[in-house]
Parts: C-alpha cells; structure tokens; sequence
C-alpha cells in the first residue's frame, strides 16, 4: 500500500531541450473508449471496397470488414491454404498465398494477452527514422466469435482483482475496442482459425498505422506484404505501405506522441515500411514493484477499484525489467535471464567497442542489487548467422544507430502495462550526437583537455564521449528518470577536489544533466577521465531499489516496508536524494546542465573562468587551412550559450526553495526557503558577472570571421534568457509569499530585490559623467521591456498537450498579488534616477537613451488612454 498517492513521473515525460530526449517509447495507450467501428459520423469498414478512391481512410474501421460484412462460410482447408502457400509455424502459423496473408491461430493462443508494437521499418525522407517506433504500443488479444475472429485493443487504465464482485462492473465500464473483424476462412488441424489479414496490414486501422502524417487510404495497388516471420513468441510483418498525395490545403495535425517527426502532413505521394511486432506477453505476469516519488523511476498508473481503501486507488508500479536470481541463496548471482542489448550492424565500426562499454558500464550498479553480469552487450548476428535476425524484431533490444543530423539520443521503452515489465527497448542513437558531444566538451573543458582543441577528435576521446551518451541512455531503458538533483548534492568544493571526483565523480548519477567538469581549473589536477560523468553512487542505489528481489515479500504491498525503509536512507546520504517532480522549478538544486550547483553562484564563478580560458581557443580548436568559418561561428555562439546556462543556474536561486521529497514519518518538511543573504548574494553576481558586458567575448579576431555584425544581438539574446529567469513570474509570485507567511523572519522582500537589479542593470546612473556601452544599453531596453510584458501580460498560448502542471508554470502573475505593484514602485524609482542622471549624461546617446527609458516608463506607468487622469 503507497502513501500517499505518488507524483512520480509517469512513463510519458515532457521532451527537455537537451540530448537526450527521455521520451519513453510511447507506452501502451489505454485502449481510448472509442465507439467500436462505424460509430456514427464514420463511414462503415468496408463500405469503400479496395480501389475506390475513398474520401477519408475509414478511421477505425476494422479491416476485414468488407470480407466480413458477408456471413462466414468456411471453405476446406486446402481450398484456402493451397499448396502454393509458404507457411511458417510460431505463435500463429502464417502462410503467404500470392500476396494474401493468412494467420492460422491454434486455440491456445485465442484471448491471449500480446503486445503490437509499431515501427517504420524504412521511412521516407523528413519523416523520422528507420527503427523508430510509431504510436503507443498496444495490449491486443484474439477473441472467436462463431466464425469470425475479433482482434481487440485491451486497456489496463481500470483494474480490479478479478476475484472482487466489482471486476465486471470494471470491464463493462471500459469496453476494448475491435481493432479488426475476420471471417473463418477455414479451420486447420485441431480447428485452429485462419483468417485473411492482408488488409489489416495494407490498410491498417489508425491505432496502428503510420501516424496521422499519412493521410487517406494506402493505394491497394502500390500497397503489399513484404515478410511475415513467425516465432515461438512473436510474429514479425512488415507492408510496404502507399499513399497518394494528400487533398491540397491539408491542415498539419497535432503531434501524435510517438509520431514520426513533424506533423505536417507527408507532401506528395509516399511510400513507408512498416514493421509490426506482436508478442505473447508473460503467461506469469512479473510481481509489480510500487512506485514511490523518493525514488527517480518511471511508473505506470493503474485505478484500482478491488482495493480496501475506500475509495478508487491510484496505483503507480515502477517500470523495469524481470531480474531473477539463477541462485536466490547467494548474494550475487547472474540472472536466469539476463538484459541484451545488440549493436547496430549499421554502427561505425570504431565506436562498436564503446557501445559495448556503455551498455556494460551498468554491470556494477546490478551487482548492487545482486546481479552479476545482468545487462550484456552482444553482436547482432550476420545475414549468415541468421537470416532472420531484424533490429526491428520486438524480442532484441538494441542501440541503434540513425543516419539523422539531431544532435540527440533517445532511450524509449516497451512494457508490459500490466505490470510494468520492461520487455524491450531500442535506443535511438543519432549521428550527430557526436557534433554536440563536441561542443559540450570544448566549451565546458575545452582548457583543461588539448584533445579538445583539434577536430576529428581521436577515436579515444569521441568514443569515450559516445559511451557516456549509450550509458545515459541505457539508463533511461532500466526505468531512470533524470537525477537533476545529484549534482546539487555533493558539497560545492568537492567538484574541484582530484580525490573526491577519482572517487565519486562531479555528480552521483549519470541521468543527471552534468556533463562534464566545467567547474575544474588547471591547477586542481582532476584527471581528464574523471571530468566525464560515469555510473555513480546514485546510479547504484536507484538499481539497488528498484531490482534488489525482496524474495519474502508475495505482493507489491508486502515490499513495502523494506522499500520504504531503503528510501529512509535519503535522510543519511543526500546523493541518494531525488527531484522533488511538482516544486515547480523552485528548487536551486533541481537544475539541468549544472555541476557544482550546491552552490550555484560558486561553481558559475568557476564555470567563467573556464569559458575565459576557452574564447582564446576558439580559432585555434575550429579553424582548418582551406575551410571556412562555419566551425569558428557554431562554437563561439555555443561557448555563450554555456556562459548564459551557468548564469541561469545562479538566477534560479531568487526565490528559492530548497525541496527534498519526503514521506509520513521522515523529518522536517520538503521545502525550505533560501535565506536572504544567498539571494542577494544572487543578485549581486549577475549584477557582475551576467549584466556586464562580457567584452572577452567581444574579440574583433573571432567577430570579423564570423559576420559583419551580431556580436551585440547574440549577447543580448543570451543576457536577456538570464533576465527571464530572474523576472519569472513564479519566481515573483514565491518572492511575495515567502515575505508575506506569517513568522517569515529572512525573506528577501520583492522591492529590495527590485531595487538590487536596478542597481546593478543601471549601474551607471550613479556615475558622475553617465555614460553606457552598446551591450548595456542594449540590456537596459530589454530590462524595460520585460517589465512590460509583466504589467501588460499577452495572453498565454500553452502549446497542445502541456500538462497542466506545466501550463499552470506559464501563466502571468496573478493579478492580486504585489507583482505589479513592486514592479510600478521601482520603475517610478528608476524614473526619479533617470531625472537626475539626464544633467550628467557624457554623451549624445546617453542622454538620448536617458530620454527614451524616461518616455518608455511614462507609458508604462500612465498609457496613453491613463494620462492626465
Ligand atoms: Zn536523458
């Protein structure tokens, strides 16, 4: 039994910006309650026979159906499964006669539970990748019905145990939709069913076809089976899959999760393979582990209604894998069946060794959990070997390589809904993960690794990059989510420390966005293999939770104290601690790309000091005798992008709360303010180190090779993402709270916050003769403009699909609390500094820029249709 009911993020998270998209593979969609096939306002299956061009591909109508509108009549077998058929036993045995497909289904398989997963096999050019799956995996099960055959999508949204009087009541209230209706068109041997299923592939039903990109009907003609392979377990097709243009004018369509690429529709005619994988889900379904918010793993909820608890259940299982102990008497045993994960033929040979090594890199963390060699890198097979070995077989896992220019890496899963039973997963390697492998190492320890400073990297350096990526990854396809947190929980000066980070590394886990130790300087002597992250302690501990048996326990609720109890350790060791998921980005700690961040002000002081010894290695590191800037431009603007992040992180502190989730029974509370003190101390390094200007940048040698002007936009652009973060209107809104909760005795107040910026973005109006540089002015117009759009808010578009809790991020500041009216005292203060400035103004554009911030405040302070009342 959990307590209370979790927050945990569930199996499908929010895209973050960088590389590594920890979008699970779309995970089994509860079947949606759609109305069976030719609900009203859908056009009968059927009603448009093959090769009519039809208006609209029959959305859900179950192929077959033409075949089935008439009554079954079952022919002799060999009337329907010639001797010209090719046939092939397995789960289903499957015969090709001509073009037709045939599935012949033994009994036993009937209402069998299997999981239909989807991917583009081969994929016209800009519609995503070879490999990648399509839609939401599916639980879909056999039923006969006299003579026909039903496939049904079953959905696990709704539970009950099945021996309560309420089960019925649970299904009936959650009907599983008819895929697709077959006749019998004959019975075999111990009068298994065959059925015709050709269409069910060449004309698939939405919930499994290729993504609402395609649109209208596959052309009958230009559409066909390419191979069926059936095995013990599974059964693979694979169609080739024709669609005429699309009628002119189609609207784009909204992003289907999972769906291939962008959602504009396919232009013109396309063709696309698809590879469906059916297989027999565990005839023993794995024991569910409960999920808990104390711990960084994916989950999938369930509402249980055969539950005590007087009221539905909202029960969250943890995703992972089945690890079993081939000898549960001994500490450390190999698993009966251990995880294997192939590497991609289509892999560049080189880095082979090193997709090795990331996969087995997690080998120590299962050894934590009793597990000896459970996850294992294996060669994928030859054509000789075996013939009918397919990286899109839904039985191998595999880290793919993709020909694509992202720079990113995804680590999806498929798993059983019924469980949580992780059963397979390709992760999704792009090629150009390496160029922002690239990058990221120059522009954080460019200074510290001469390897950095040539391009092609060696093989060793570019091979160790691409292993931390595979491990990540790897990472997210055991169940992990991302431990933003780690890095914020080793003390700050332990990241310069060359014992500490040999021992520990820069951050506990490996699923945190700390790349690499852009807080270490020359003199520190960190070795340059530990400036990479690696399988920490936080790694170990979330396999040790989530994989260690609990072999007295006979049910998830019997786990449950020794998982608590495992939890409790968070108490103790912080690096053990996890996000806390709903703190709204007020925790400090919680923060992507950071290393150091226990003390984010710090570490972004060293972080400077590394980008300052970097600019001067930008040309030498980027520019090639007889080859253009291109490099020199990508880097520089990188190199600012890292200066803005580290920024970022120290903005974050304003208004911030130290957060660590805890359950009844642990101390203390889960958020704790900063004091004051931190956040001025904030404010004031912006004020030094963000808002003036960074002329290092501002290198002539560097700008001149890359554009003929920028420097100021792209300065600007990066000082303004800073400004954003500290004006958030989240932010602003805690700032008031925190001051305004009864007892609040070290909160930083919102006029003195105000009144803090304004010193430092208008520094110069204290100055005897006032005078600005381009880039201040430049900031000073961008300062006023943000305080615009605070009194003035534009309405808010939330982008389709947000979760709530995000959107809700996204709102302006409520329009009752002190925001605006802080905001309008500082700006009327701003204007007295500005009056008295104006005399002392150096120059023409300073005084012109006096002028116009006066005229801008005017207008913000008394709109035109305000003034003069
Ligand atoms: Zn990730």
């Amino acid at each position: 039994m959990r307590l209370p009911v979790g927050r945990a993020a569930t199996a499908a998270s929010v895209i973050l910006v960088a590389a590594c998209s920890s979008t699970p593979a779309p995970q089994p969609t509860p079947a949606p309650a759609a109305t069976p096939a030719g609900a009203a306002g859908r056009p009968q299956q059927g009603a448009t026979p093959a090769g009519q061009p039809p208006a609209q591909r029959p959305a859900g109508g179950p192929p077959g159906a033409a075949a089935a509108a008439g009554e079954p009549a079952p022919k002799p077998y060999k009337d329907v499964i010639t001797d010209k058929a090719r046939s092939r036993a397995g789960l289903f045995k499957t015969h090709m006669v001509g073009s037709k497909l045939y599935f012949e289904i033994p009994r036993a398989q009937l209402d069998r539970e299997m999981l239909l997963v989807t991917r583009g096999a081969a994929v016209p050019l800009d519609a995503g990748y070879a490999g990648q799956q399509i839609g939401p995996s599916r639980v879909v099960r056999w039923e006969k019905k006299g003579d026909r055959i039903l496939v049904r999508a079953v959905s696990y949204v709704t539970t009950a145990d099945s021996a309560s009087p309420i089960y019925t009541a649970v299904r009936n209230s959650n009907l599983d939709v008819i895929l697709g209706a077959f006749n019998v068109e004959a019975y075999g041997p111990d009068s298994a069913a065959v059925i015709e299923v050709t269409r069910l592939y060449t004309a698939p039903p939405n919930e499994i076809g290729p993504g609402n990109r395609f649109r209208g009907t596959p052309d009958a003609a230009r559409s066909f089976i390419e191979r069926v392979l059936s095995f013990p377990r599974n059964v693979e097709v694979e169609a080739t899959l024709t669609f005429p243009p699309p009628p002119p004018g189609g609207t784009p369509t909204p992003a289907t999760p999972g769906g291939l690429g962008n959602q504009a529709p396919v232009s013109g005619t396309a063709s696309i393979v698809l590879h469906w994988s059916m297989i027999l889900l565990p005839e023993k379904p794995m024991m569910p582990r409960l999920a808990d918010d104390r711990i960084g793993l994916f989950t999938l909820t369930q509402l249980d209604y055969g539950r005590p608890e007087q009221r539905a259940e909202r029960r969250e299982y943890i995703v992972r894998w089945r690890l079993e102990k081939k000898d549960p008497h001994l500490a450390l045993s190999e698993p009966v069946k251990p995880i294997e994960y192939y590497i991609d033929p289509a892999t560049p040979d080189w880095l082979k060794p090193y997709v090795r090594k990331g996969i087995e890199d997690w080998q120590p963390a299962f050894e934590a959990a009793g597990f000896k060699r459970a996850i294992v890198a294996k060669d994928a097979p030859t054509k000789e070997q075996d013939p009918d070995w397919s990286p899109e077989d839904a039985r191998y896992s595999v880290v793919r390589w993709l020909p694509s220019t992202i720079e990113n890496a995804q680590g999806p899963n498929v798993h059983d809904p019924r469980t949580g039973e992780i059963l397979e997963s390709d992760i999704y390697m792009y090629h150009n993960i390496m160029n922002l492998q690239r990058s990221w190492y120059f522009t954080q320890v460019g200074h510290l690794d001469p390897r950095a400073r040539q391009w092609p990297f060696p093989d060793s350096l570019m091979g160790r990059l691409v292993q931390f990526v595979v491990a990540h990854e790897v990472g997210h396809t055991l169940g992990y989510q991302h431990d933003q947190k780690g890095s914020a929980t080793y003390p700050v000066d332990s990241v310069r420390s060359r014992t500490w980070v040999a021992k520990m590394g820069h951050t506990p886990s490996i699923m945190d966005y700390s790349r690499f130790n852009y807080t270490a300087q020359p003199e520190d002597g960190i070795a340059i293999e530990d400036l990479m992250p690696r399988i920490g302690p936080w790694d170990k501990y979330i396999t040790r939770w989530g994989y260690t048996p609990i072999p007295d326990a006979t049910s998830p609720d019997a786990e449950w104290p020794t998982l608590d109890r495992w939890s409790r350790e968070q108490d103790s060791i912080p690096w053990y601690r996890f996000n806390l998921s709903d703190s709204r980005g007020a925790d400090p700690g919680d923060q992507s790309e950071a290393v150091g961040d226990a003390d984010p002000v710090k570490a972004t002081g060293w972080g400077i000091r590394s980008i300052r010894q970097i600019v001067p290695l930008l040309i030498p590191a980027t520019v090639q005798e007889g080859k253009s800037y291109d490099d020199l431009e990508q880097m520089y603007g990188r190199l600012i992008q890292q200066w803005a992040r580290e920024l970022g992180h120290v903005a974050i502190i304003v208004g911030g709360a130290d957060a660590q989730e805890k359950y009844g029974g642990q101390k203390g509370v889960r958020y704790t303010p900063w004091p004051r003190a931190r956040q001025k101390e904030a404010v004031a390094f912006l004020n030094a180190n963000a808002f003036a200007t960074p002329t290092f940048f501002l290198d002539p040698v560097i700008l001149r090779r890359i554009e003929v002007e920028g420097a100021l936009a792209r300065i600007n652009q990066a000082q303004v993402s800073v400004v954003g973060t500290l004006f958030n209107d989240r932010r602003l809104e805690r700032l008031v709270e925190f001051a305004a909760l009864p007892g609040a005795r070290d909160a930083y107040p919102i006029t003195e916050f105000l009144a803090d910026v304004r010193g430092g973005v208008w520094g110069e109006l204290k100055q005897g003769r006032v005078t600005f540089d381009g880039v201040r002015r430049e900031l000073q117009r961008a300062h006023l403009n943000l305080v615009r759009t605070k009194l003035n808010p534009p309405p808010v578009q939330v982008p389709a699909g947000v979760p709530a809790g995000f959107a809700q991020q996204l709102q302006p500041a409520r329009a009752t609390s002190d925001v605006k009216a802080a905001l309008r005292a500082d700006l009327r203060a701003l204007d007295a500094e500005l009056a008295a400035a104006l005399p002392r103004a150096g120059d023409a554009i300073a005084r012109a820029h006096i002028q116009d911030a006066r005229d801008q405040i005017r207008d913000m302070l008394e709109p035109e249709g305000r003034r003069g009342r």
